[in-house]
């Protein structure tokens, strides 16, 4: 094995304007370890120009973390709830005090426009705040028990040592929303954020750090996907908590089960419905903001428009010119719409979709772009119509700014098109109608459907997760319902016998 460079010095910090790329770490057990950086990320705006220089982790480094949050748990937990919630508050305000260099970093590295970085950024220090706030809640009920000498309480305990492992897409709201709850509740973590996004994974670590978490609560391990396999395979991991691909969702599944809780949120192919009494204006924003936002890269991006056929032209009209407007560039630059995709893989990926579909019998009813900047890995968003229901495009997730428009004639069919996928994220209904509302909260196949909204978006304080295979059978993430994933639930029933004098 090579020998490690330790220091205790934090890395660098990439920061957005930095001309020099950041030398990042792993973070063991309180310790910043810089071994040879071997792999780097670069700017998928500007993909000459490299963010950070970061070492690939193996099983020793994996080991050693797991090895570190297995010995700082039970102090951590121990520390007591309002002291876990003294670091997560700290963590929000040093988020809060932090959002502008955070926002510039998400957009360097990963490359959405630095508003939509901005919110992602305050949705980080929302959940920081609401997970610290979770640590004064009620751990457990107390029930009478058969006797009146008999009390039943349940007791909610730490899971142990969960290891996350994150995508790239939102690259500090996601690990915030699984690494908040874990801490909040007593748990150590080791964490392999996306081999796309070190620079911001250091930095939220750096600030759990600052925060005053002790060292090795939080452990982060840099690398490519086997070190997240090394970690999921590893002796003293208690649960994984996953969001990424469904293939590497279902790895993980086979992997762990019956040895280890994992928790995973996968992929989507979200509908939305515009029924022909809808605010058609609203459906259209809708539908463009939820197919385009962060250039289709949401997992709850809206990949289907189901129009109902008498506003189907003037939908169409409208949405093919909103769409034309959309603005591509630098995300830094103020005016950008759409920032790249995030990769070169990744653009040549869409774009390989979107040929098949054309291939399928797909009209593209947008044209190719003159302002796509060379320097990134840019794509035209795409509008697609009379496509086969039949297809392998419509059942496909393509990760980009791509929606293909169904038109249809009545609520059933609409119904059985929106489902008529193996996942079940999100869902749009765009209706003024309360009767289509009532059911299609009922009948859509989604975990979570937004009403007159795009099928992005998620608050905090509330449960997030899908259904079939968007999903794994564990609990839901975020909200009061995170516990449910972090916790050991006990029931424990307590005697007193009568008293004798
Ligand atoms: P990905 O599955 O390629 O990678 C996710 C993480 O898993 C990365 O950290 C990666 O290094 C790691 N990994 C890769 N191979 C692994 C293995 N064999 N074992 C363990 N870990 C491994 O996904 P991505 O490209 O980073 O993200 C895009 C995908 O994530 C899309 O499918 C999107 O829909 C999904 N996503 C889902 C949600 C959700 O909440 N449902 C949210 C965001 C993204």
């Amino acid at each position: 094995m090579r020998a490690q460079a330790v220091t205790s010095r934090p890395p660098a910090e990439a920061t957005a304007n930095s001309a020099r790329p950041a030398r990042l770490g792993h973070l063991i057990d309180g310790e910043w370890e810089q071994p040879d950086a071997t792999l780097e990320s670069t700017n998928p705006a500007r993909r000459e120009e490299v963010v950070a220089l970061f070492p690939a982790g193996d099983d020793a480094v994996v080991e050693r973390a797991v090895a570190a949050a297995s010995r700082a748990q039970p102090a951590w937990a121990r520390a007591g709830a309002a002291e876990r919630g003294r670091v997560l508050y700290a963590a929000a305000a040093e988020v809060q005090r932090d959002r502008r260099a955070l926002a510039l970093l998400i957009t360097r590295e990963e490359g959405k426009p630095l508003p939509e970085a901005e919110g992602e950024v305050a949705r980080a220090e929302d959940i920081l705040r609401f997970h610290a706030a979770q640590t004064a809640a009620a751990t457990g009920e107390t029930f009478e028990g058969s006797s009146s000498e008999q009390q039943i309480r349940t007791i909610r305990l730490p899971l142990g040592v969960v290891g996350v492992i994150s995508p790239w897409n939102f690259p500090i709201a996601i690990p915030a929303w699984k690494i908040a709850p874990a801490l909040a509740h007593g748990n150590a973590v080791v964490w392999k954020p996306s081999s796309q996004t070190p620079a911001v994974a250091v930095a939220l670590a750096r600030i759990l750090e600052r925060a005053g978490l002790p060292g090795g609560a939080l452990n982060l391990v840099l690398g490519p996907g086997a070190v997240g396999q090394a970690l999921v395979e590893a002796e003293g991991v208690d649960g994984i908590s996953f969001t990424g691909s469904e293939e590497v969702g279902r790895a993980i599944a086979s992997s762990g089960a019956g040895r280890i809780k994992v928790q995973l949120e996968l992929g989507g192919n979200s509908p939305a419905i515009a029924f022909d009494d809808c605010d058609v204006e609203l459906a259209v924003a809708g539908v463009a903001e939820g197919a385009m936002g962060s250039s289709g890269q949401k997992c709850t991006a809206t990949r289907r428009a189901l129009i109902a056929r008498p506003i189907l032209d003037e939908f169409l009209e409208r949405l093919t010119a909103r769409v034309r407007e959309l603005r591509l560039g630098d995300g830094s630059e103020a005016g950008t719409d759409l920032g790249p995709l995030v990769s070169a893989d990744a653009r040549e990926g869409v774009e390989r979709d979107v040929e098949a579909a054309i291939g399928e019998g797909g009209r593209l009813l947008t044209e190719a772009r003159g302002d796509l900047p060379e320097v990134g890995h840019f794509f035209a968003p795409a509008v697609i119509a009379e496509l086969p229901l039949d297809g392998a495009t419509l059942q496909r997730e393509i990760f980009g700014p791509v929606v293909s428009v169904i038109p249809f004639d009545e609520f059933d069919e609409a119904l059985q098109v929106a489902n008529d996928t193996r996942y079940g994220l999100s869902a749009a209904v765009f209706t003024r109608d309360l009767r289509v509302v009532e059911r299609t909260l009922r009948e859509l196949e989604a975990g979570l459907i937004h009403v007159n909204g795009p099928s992005t978006g998620a608050e905090a304080h509330v449960p997030f997760g899908g259904l079939k295979a968007s999903s794994g059978p564990g609990p839901k993430e975020q909200g009061t319902q995170a516990r449910e994933f972090f916790t050991e639930l006990k029931t424990a029933y307590i005697d007193y016998p009568a008293a004798t004098t």
